[in-house]
């Protein structure tokens, strides 16, 4: 089963992604991290990113579709999760000519807690993991012990562009899919566990 996480920053996408990676044997493909291995190594790319990452906006449509085509080749045979992509109605139709999705999980949470969830998130640089700041005991990542960052795209002046953006752009896609029938709404608002629970309802 091919599945499309959709949610607005800061709904807890990346959170769902690696346990359902783990749980549903998935290929997570999550654009945003492909990006940031890109800035990292100060590829082509990863400049061109960080120049649109760090107002909050979204990274040019061939861009996106290019990292994206070559991270579903390199899937092959197996199931994938995205994650942060589509986020724009072109970006879905594309996708709707390379693959066939099975179902669209979308997170719903209310608007008014994703900026604190947003601004007090900690990223480790090194596997990913993120976390709330009241969540951690210092700086440490409690997977690999790497150091957790604040991403530069998480402070409060970007985060309301982003959000923005998601308004406008990404928000659409909920119908889009709705009107596919393969549209899932699930509550976001819950601690991980719960939403993963909720998860779990839906794919069995
Ligand atoms: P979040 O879901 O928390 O907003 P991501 O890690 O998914 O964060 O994305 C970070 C940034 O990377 C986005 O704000 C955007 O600039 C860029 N990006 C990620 N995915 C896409 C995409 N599908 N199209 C265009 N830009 C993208
Ligand atoms: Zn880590």
């Amino acid at each position: 089963m091919n599945i499309v996480l959709l949610g607005a920053p800061g709904a807890g996408k990346g959170t769902q992604a690696l346990r359902m990676e783990e749980r549903y044997k998935l290929k997570h493909i999550s654009t945003g991290d492909i990006f940031r291995q890109h800035m990292r190594r100060q590829t082509e790319v990863g400049n061109l990113a960080r120049s649109y990452i760090k107002k909050g906006q979204l990274v040019p449509d061939d861009v996106t579709l290019k990292i994206v085509s070559i991270a579903l080749e390199e899937a092959g045979n197996k199931d994938f999760l995205l994650d942060g992509f589509p986020r724009n109605t072109r970006q879905a139709e594309m996708l709707d000519e390379l693959v066939k999705i099975d179902k669209v999980i979308n997170i719903d949470v209310d608007k008014a807690v994703l900026t604190d969830r947003i601004c007090g998130r900690r990223s480790c640089v090194e596997c990913g993991y993120t976390a709330h700041i009241s969540a951690l005991n210092g700086s440490a990542c409690p997977k690999c012990g790497c150091e957790m960052v604040q991403r530069m795209d998480d402070r409060e002046d970007t985060v309301r562009d982003r959000l923005r953006v998601y308004e406008e752009q990404t928000a659409p896609l909920i119908e889009y899919y709705g009107a596919k029938g393969i549209l899932v709404n699930v509550d976001g608002m819950g601690s991980p566990e719960e939403v993963f629970a909720e998860i779990g309802k839906v794919l069995g």
